[in-house]
């Protein structure tokens, strides 16, 4: 999952960096407004971190024009202290969420991961397929109920395509949400990384769709 992250304080944007990266998530990082509204523009994102003040354009202002061009990603935003009217402008603006500053970084990966999973169709943080049992709010896999160890990039493939199960994900598609800006994106990887994934699990339950993608079937419980 990719998430970005839009805030001034650069200390403050690079904790947040760190904590969303130990989570398991990719992260792509704005320092101001515009900045920020052009990524949220032109790259596809699992989910936002909007700090509303910032210098350049405010968050809310972002936020309006990212919702007025139909661009859904989950966002949360961040605000000072004491700011209602701010909040409200914000919720008004297509807000998903918010956090009050100062914050618990637990609680930003929380709430991603909860937003992230309502806007698949999840509600449970729990995703089975078959034998294979995904924790999504603790990034563990297990098959048959035996914990499997999958690395960084081949959970986050596996966690992509497992919120997005039963359609197919094309290899554009992938790539763009588990590398963020910087990362060499050889999309070649992501052959090897499948294959990798698929004899960890030992169930066949990613199916291969030449020239179009993959799919993780649709099986075990309701979303
Ligand atoms: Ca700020």
């Amino acid at each position: 999952m990719r998430i970005l992250v839009v805030e001034d304080e650069p200390q403050l944007n690079l904790r947040i960096e760190q904590a969303l990266e130990g989570a398991g998530f990719v992260v792509d990082v704005a320092f101001d407004g515009e900045e920020g509204l052009f990524l949220g523009e032109t790259e596809p994102y699992d989910a936002v971190v909007l700090d509303l003040g910032l210098p350049r354009l405010d968050g809310v202002s972002v936020l309006h024009r990212w919702r007025e061009q139909n661009r859904t990603m989950p966002v949360l935003v961040l605000t000072a202290r004491g700011r209602w009217a701010e909040k409200a402008q914000a919720f008004d603006a297509g807000a998903d969420d918010y956090l009050t500053k100062p914050f618990e970084m637990d609680e930003v990966i929380y709430r991603l991961r909860a937003l992230i999973r309502r806007v698949s169709g999840h509600s449970s943080p729990e995703i089975t397929c078959g034998p294979v049992r995904i924790d999504t709010s603790q990034g563990r896999v297990w098959v048959d109920g035996t914990a499997v160890t999958l690395t960084a990039q081949e959970y986050r493939i596996l966690s992509y395509l497992a919120h997005h199960r039963g359609r197919v994900v094309g290899r554009s598609e992938l790539v763009e949400h588990v590398y963020d800006r910087d990362d060499d994106r050889d999309s070649n990887v992501i052959d090897v990384l499948m294959g990798r994934i698929r004899k960890k699990l030992k169930a066949d339950i990613i199916t291969t769709l030449r020239g179009q993608g993959w799919r993780l079937e649709a099986g075990g419980n309701a979303p």
